[in-house]
């Protein structure tokens, strides 16, 4: 089955797709981190995107599709993190893999606001680590090394850019997906644990 995972930047939608890895087997998109690793690479489309990126503000659709396509290889069992973000992105997601079920982290802006200021990332080995604190970031490059790194779009002006670009983008999104019954909306204030196991008894009910 295809998923996707949605909400605000800082909605926990990282968070819960690494817990979800634990119990089940999916093929992860998230086109963030494909898009942070284009701009370190410094690749064309990389330099095409950080303009965007830097400032909170989308992709254009036809770049990110350009790059989604370019990493994904099958259409089966795929959990999409941060795509789509437009219904443009959403149409077209139905011919390269259809999802199954849309899972939505409901949380208010200013708990996000919090969590993002707070968090901290360390790159290792060309892959983002997100923490929701500094003390448990040099906790891992203390065991596993690595940098810590900033976001640059992970300041507050930019962090209340991105939750406006969301807004403006997912109502049209969220009716989509309700329209087509694959849409469940989840309370992702709750611990991290409580809000895995509602995820997981959706799939579960949705496999059975
Ligand atoms: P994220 O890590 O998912 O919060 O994404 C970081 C940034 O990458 C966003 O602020 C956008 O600039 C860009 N981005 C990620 N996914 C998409 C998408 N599906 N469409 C457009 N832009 C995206």
């Amino acid at each position: 089955m295809n998923l996707i995972i949605m909400g605000k930047p800082g909605a926990g939608k990282g968070t819960q797709t690494a817990r979800l890895l634990k119990d089940k087997n999916f093929k992860v998109i998230a086109t963030g981190d494909l898009i942070r690793q284009e701009i370190r690479n410094n690749s064309s489309l990389g330099q095409e995107v950080k303009s965007y990126s830097d400032k909170g503000l989308l992709v254009p659709d036809t770049i990110i599709l350009k790059i989604l396509k370019k990493h994904i290889n099958k259409a089966k069992d795929v959990l999409f993190d941060g795509f789509p973000r437009t219904i443009n992105q959403a149409k077209e997601l139905e011919n390269i893999a259809k999802p199954d079920l849309v899972l939505f982290l409901h949380v208010d802006d200013e708990i996000v606001i919090k969590r993002i200021s707070n968090r901290q990332t360390v790159l290792h080995e060309n892959k983002n680590f997100i923490f929701p604190n500094k003390e448990q970031a040099e906790k891992f490059i203390a065991k596993k090394g690595g940098v810590l790194i900033k976001r640059k779009d992970d300041t507050k002006e930019v962090i209340v850019k991105r939750l406006k670009e969301y807004q403006e983008h997912t109502k049209e999104l969220v009716n989509f997906y309700k329209s087509k019954n694959i849409f469940y909306s989840l309370d992702g204030s709750k611990n991290v644990e409580e809000v895995h196991k509602e995820l997981l008894d959706i799939i579960n009910n949705f496999n059975s």
